[in-house]
This record gives C-alpha cells, sequence and structure tokens, in this order.
C-alpha cells in the first residue's frame, strides 16, 4: 500500500520541478528477459496501461523465437543483456560476465555474439544498447563497446568519472525496485515513491535536472499487485507536467 504522505511528499517535489520551470525526464528498463511467462504478461499490461515502454534486456543464450512471437506486436525495443548471464569471477568476488577474471578477447567474442544471437532472433527490434548482467563489467572495456558494435550503454547508479566516451549513449538506470538483499521482491509502493522523490530532490539541488533517470524492474521478481502500485505511482508522474516519460528509442537511437 501506498502511504499518503509519500504521495504527498512527491507531488510536492514535482511542484518544485513545476516552479522551476524544469521538466524530469524518467525512463524505464527491465532486465532478465528470456522466455514468455505470466510475469511478462504483468509488464506488457502495464506497459501497454501506461503508455510507456520499458527497454527489455534479454539474455540472448537463454532466448528463442518462442520469445519473439510473444512480443512480436508489442513494438518493444530489446538491449543485450550479457551472453549467457553467467558468474566468471571467484565465489568470494561480486558475480560479473565480464569482469576482471576474464580477458578482452574472451569478453569481445562473446559480446559481438552476443548481439548476433538476438539480432537472430528478434531481428529489427534489438538496438545497439549493451547491458551488463548484474549491472557490472570492467570499466576499461567500457570504451570498447564501440569497437564490438554498440553505440548504447546502460547500468546501474551515477556513472564513473573515470570512463570518458563521448560517442557512447550512456544512460543509466537509478532506482532499482527490487529488494535483493532480503526479499528478492518489490520494495513496495511507498519505497518507490520515496525513492522517486529523494532522486528529484538530489537532481533538483545539485542542476542536474537534464540527465535522465531510469528505473529498473526484474519482472521475474513481481507479481500482479507489484505492478498494480508501480501503475499508480506512474499514473502520479504521467498526470504530472513537470515529467516526460522518455522511449528507450530516444536515447540509444
Ligand atoms: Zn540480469
Amino acid at each position: 500500500m501506498k502511504s499518503d504522505s509519500e504521495t504527498k511528499n512527491l507531488i510536492a517535489e514535482l511542484a518544485k520541478w513545476s516552479q522551476e520551470d524544469a521538466i524530469a525526464q524518467i525512463w524505464w528498463r527491465d532486465d532478465d528477459l528470456s522466455r514468455p511467462t505470466s510475469e511478462l504478461d504483468s509488464i506488457l499490461k502495464t506497459a501497454d496501461i501506461l503508455n510507456f515502454k520499458p527497454l527489455l534486456a534479454v539474455i540472448p543464450n537463454l532466448s528463442s523465437r518462442e520469445l519473439a512471437i510473444a512480443l512480436e506486436t508489442t513494438g518493444l525495443p530489446i538491449a543485450v543483456h550479457g551472453l549467457s548471464h553467467s558468474n566468471y569471477e571467484p565465489a568470494e568476488a561480486r558475480k560479473s560476465e565480464f569482469g576482471p577474471s576474464r580477458d578482452l578477447h574472451d569478453i569481445k567474442v562473446d559480446i559481438i555474439q552476443a548481439k548476433k544471437r538476438l539480432s537472430d532472433i528478434f531481428g529489427e527490434s534489438v538496438i545497439d544498447c549493451f547491458v551488463p548482467p548484474w549491472n557490472r563489467i570492467s570499466e576499461g572495456i567500457i570504451p570498447n563497446l564501440l569497437d564490438f558494435g554498440f553505440s548504447g550503454f546502460s547500468a546501474f547508479g551515477r556513472k564513473s568519472l573515470k570512463v570518458h566516451e563521448p560517442n557512447l549513449k550512456w544512460f543509466n538506470t537509478h532506482i532499482d525496485v527490487i529488494d535483493w538483499r532480503n526479499t528478492r521482491r518489490f520494495i513496495g509502493g511507498d519505497s518507490m515513491t520515496s525513492q522517486i522523490t529523494n532522486n528529484l530532490k538530489h537532481q533538483r539541488q545539485t542542476n542536474e535536472t537534464s540527465e535522465p533517470f531510469g528505473i529498473l524492474t526484474h519482472h521475474l521478481n513481481m507479481i500482479e499487485s507489484d505492478w498494480e502500485e508501480f501503475r499508480n505511482i506512474f499514473t502520479i508522474l504521467k498526470n504530472s507536467n513537470s515529467v516526460r516519460c522518455v522511449d528507450p528509442l530516444e536515447l540509444f537511437h
């Protein structure tokens, strides 16, 4: 349940954006898609009701034509989410498919293969955006993505200040609506609302209002009642003159 106070705080923050004639640009990415499920039906329904397109980060080696058929009429863009979503790091390290344990050549072969496999299955729906599994990739690899056939990149959180690649369209997500440490389920409407409010406040106070901020979902970890709360929050955002929900194609094309 969404409490009135969190909603009021969000509406008050949006009013401040309005006073400053600023428009918040919000975009949406969903990760770990590989097959048609009832959870996929829920996110597709949500995208449809809100008239808001998520970027679907699809795992190439786990996908098949069956998924392509399920997505055929949706018109949703597809990003390349690793190759197999496999971890190559030692047990005590943070998981990564493209982390420090692998050499550049192997990474290159995998990333090129990943895009080819997705393109073979999904055709034109695949866009030039690479999304590393667990949002992790060795920073030194990021500029190489252009050579591997990608003009776009998306991970999570603030961008690294150490990587300068002006030709890469790099748009991260900033709010993850799954509680990975505890329940591995939706954080709830209250928490999602307060995180959006805090993010908006931070952007406004640091004069970063022109930077799109991204919401990250994992449809496999959400049930229909979670999406109902998600839709309620986005209905508030969409009804505000200070918010623009951005199509991923605007960012990555
Ligand atoms: Zn993932």
